[in-house]
Order: C-alpha cells, then structure tokens, then sequence
C-alpha cells in the first residue's frame, strides 16, 4: 500500500530523514512511534504531500505521491493540530468539508457514535479539546478512503471515547485499510497495532509486530521494550 524508498529529509542543517525504507502490508494497523523530533510527523507529510523531501520516493496504492489536492483528498487524515476558524459551527464545519471533498460521507453514522449531536450548533471555538477532537475524527472518517493516516488521535479523549476509537480503526482495517497511526497512549497502541515500526535517527530502527518487539527487546511489558529500545 505505501512504499517509501530511501527518503531524505532536511530542514536546513538539521537532517530528519536519512535514507529512510518502509513498505506497508497491503491491510492493517501499523503504529509510527519514535522520540519527540525523530520524523514521524514529517514522514506522514510526506506519504500526503505536503512535505517534498530532497531525495527518496514515496508510492501509495502503486501510485507517486503528488503535491496536489486530487491525490491528498484519497487520503483519510487526521493532523495532530487541525486549524478550523473557531467561529464556524461543528455543523457548519462538517458540510464544508463534505462540500470540499465532493464525496459521499457517513457523518451521521460517526456524529452518533462520539454522541456529537448537542455539539452540532455550538461554535468550534466554545468546545473543549476533547469534543474538538472527536469532531476531528468525524471529518477524517467519515469519506471511507482506502488509506487512513492518523498523527495523534487519541489526544485528549476520555477513556470511553478511546474505546469507540478503537473499535472504529478496528472495523476500517477489517475492511481492508491500511491506517498508520501515531499515539503516545501506548497500551492503545499495544492492543490496537500489527505491526510496529519505530524511528530513530532518521531510519527505521524496528519494524515488526509488538511480540516481536518485546522478544527482541528481552521485556515482557510493551512500555518497557518501548524504553529498551531508546
Ligand atoms: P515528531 O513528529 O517525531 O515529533 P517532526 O517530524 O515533527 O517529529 O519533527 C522532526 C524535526 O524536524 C524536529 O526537530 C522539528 O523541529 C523539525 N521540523 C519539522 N518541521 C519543520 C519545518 N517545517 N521547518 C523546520 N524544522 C522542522
């Protein structure tokens, strides 16, 4: 599904990605995880398009990554920071992104499970963080793109709001998606992810699944590898 070959990244002097190699099973949920600062924000920009490295390329579905707004709306997004004008009503919001991407949405179906109904005419600005996000999920799940690439999804939702996250990533990948998703939460990501893929100095430094990670790591608790490894 995505297929990166030798990606660099540099921001001026300071090098990011340094001949970094990823090839992700055609389904499944892989979690980018790696230090403040290791690239996995500018490797998400990158499969999107929105970051152009000086080297390396990048194919998602058998196609090149583009800098243009056809290919990025096949993807299913969540930024770890969304910037909507906070005088626009969630309702408001949700129509013009729908009217943006010209696709057909399952937005009620999402607004019903994160229970976002009395939401729905307050302003963006009046909600907490955690009711913003939840509107955050709705947008990025609901066009039913084939690839879902999620920075953070789980910040600042309360323990049920994770569970109905993590059933809904659950059933997209049962319908054979594949979803990259970065989270700090990591008993979420111990339970929800195939296959771990772990950045450090540019590379990947790990790729396989969390039993895998805890054999090589010598740990049997999931945290703990995470911390071996660093
Ligand atoms: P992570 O998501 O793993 O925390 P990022 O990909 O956000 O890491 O950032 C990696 C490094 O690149 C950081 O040191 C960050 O400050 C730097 N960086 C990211 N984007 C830019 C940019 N547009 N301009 C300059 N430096 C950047």
């Amino acid at each position: 599904m995505v297929n990166i070959t030798n990606l660099h990244k540099k921001f001026g002097s300071l090098v990011v990605l340094n001949g970094l190699n990823l090839k992700t099973p055609e389904s499944g949920i892989i979690a980018v995880l790696g230090p403040n600062g290791s690239g996995k924000t500018t490797l998400i920009k990158s499969i999107l398009g929105m970051v152009v490295p000086q080297k390396g390329e990048i194919e998602v579905n058998g196609q090149r990554v583009k800098r243009h707004w056809n290919y990025r709306k096949n993807i299913d997004y969540l930024p770890q920071i969304a910037n909507f004008p906070g005088n626009l009503k969630v309702q408001e919001l949700i129509d013009m992104i729908k009217d943006l991407r010209g696709k057909e949405a399952r937005d009620q179906e999402l607004i019903d499970l994160f229970k976002l109904e009395p939401f729905l005419q307050k302003k963006l600005s009046n909600l907490s963080g955690g009711s913003k996000q939840k509107v955050n999920l709705v947008l990025c799940f609901m066009f039913d793109s084939p690839l879902i690439i999620l920075d953070e999804p789980t910040s600042g939702l309360d323990p049920v709001s994770l569970i109905r996250l993590r059933k809904l990533i659950q059933r997209e990948k049962e319908k054979g998606k594949t979803i990259l998703i970065t989270s700090h939460i990591m008993n979420f990501v111990e339970e929800i992810s195939d296959r771990i893929v772990f950045l450090l100095e540019g590379k990947i430094y790990f790729n396989g699944t969390v039993e895998e990670l805890k054999t090589s790591t010598g740990e049997k608790d999931f945290e703990h590898a995470i911390a071996n490894i660093l």
